[in-house]
């Protein structure tokens, strides 16, 4: 069974989109079946892709306010071996149509629940705020991973998403759980950012991912050439740390595994 793993912080450039691409791609290198979900009107993941947004057939909002299939929006060639679903400017349409809708919060999880058995990994880049495509994301998630820079507002920040989340899984998604805290562009001659840093192991312990992904700049300029920084730059740090984090998440992944089957086996 897939595993559907959206990322998500209200907050805007934190590394959500850079995250969401480059741990698509490292996972697909891994030989995993991986369906990335482009859910920003921005369509940055989509531009970084490789797929221009301009020129696409269907995007995310075929598939939540019309109700076509995974099958008729998803794009099979992208640079990162991964397949996608794609966004731009019509996705700002769909949060307002999905507004008048019946179940409205529902539409991203019923769409996937017939692909779910054949993805290894259902990626979802959210937009930077808790609108209703983020709600979307999160019903049909079972977990979030969280990117954040180690500044001083970080924290508070969190605890807002931290409260939401808590909110939608008493409502709608009561498996939702926090799959990571992932710090990104960290820089550690930062003392600021070291201290943030302890202070979030210190509030959520092994949550917080042991990979750290570095201030690269072969990160913030894989995306102009549409590709995934591993097929950029393959020995940079920042595709290093990407490939180290999808190692971390298929592990955590095969433990949680383990143990329900033995919570099963013991039932
Ligand atoms: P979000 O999706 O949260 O808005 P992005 O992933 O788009 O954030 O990142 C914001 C900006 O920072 C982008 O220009 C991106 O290329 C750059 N960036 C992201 N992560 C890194 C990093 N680790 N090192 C350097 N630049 C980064
Ligand atoms: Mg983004």
């Amino acid at each position: 069974m897939g595993k559907i793993i959206a990322i998500a912080n209200q907050k805007g450039g934190v590394g959500k989109t850079t995250t969401a691409v480059n741990l698509a791609a490292s996972l697909a290198a891994t030989k995993r079946k991986v369906l990335l979900i482009d859910l920003d009107p921005q369509g940055n993941a989509t531009m970084a892709s490789g797929v221009d947004k301009y020129n696409v057939h269907a995007t995310c909002y075929e598939l939540l306010v019309e109700e076509q299939s995974v099958e008729q929006v998803v794009i099979k060639e992208t640079s990162g071996l991964y397949h996608l679903i794609s966004a731009n400017a019509d996705v700002t349409a769909a949060e307002i149509k999905l507004m008048e809708v019946y179940a409205r919060e529902q539409r991203l999880k019923n769409a996937l629940a017939p692909v779910k058995d054949f993805y290894d990994f259902i990626i979802i880049d959210c937009p930077p705020s808790l609108n209703m495509l983020t709600v979307n994301a999160m019903t049909a998630a079972d977990s979030v991973l969280v990117p954040m820079q180690c500044e001083y507002y970080a924290l508070e920040g969190l605890t807002a998403l931290m409260d939401t989340i808590t909110k939608l899984t008493s409502v709608v998604n009561d498996k939702l759980h926090i799959e990571g805290i992932l710090r990104t562009m960290y820089d550690p001659r930062n003392r600021l950012a070291n201290d943030v840093s302890e202070q979030l192991k210190r509030h959520f312990g092994d949550k917080v991912y042991r990979t750290v992904i570095p201030r690269n700049v072969r990160l913030a300029e894989a995306p102009s050439f549409g590709t995934p920084v591993m097929y950029y730059d393959k020995s940079s740090t920042g595709a290093k740390a990407y490939l180290a984090l999808a190692g971390e998440v298929l592990r955590k992944n095969n433990t949680a595994k383990k143990a329900q089957k033995a919570t099963a086996s013991v039932a």
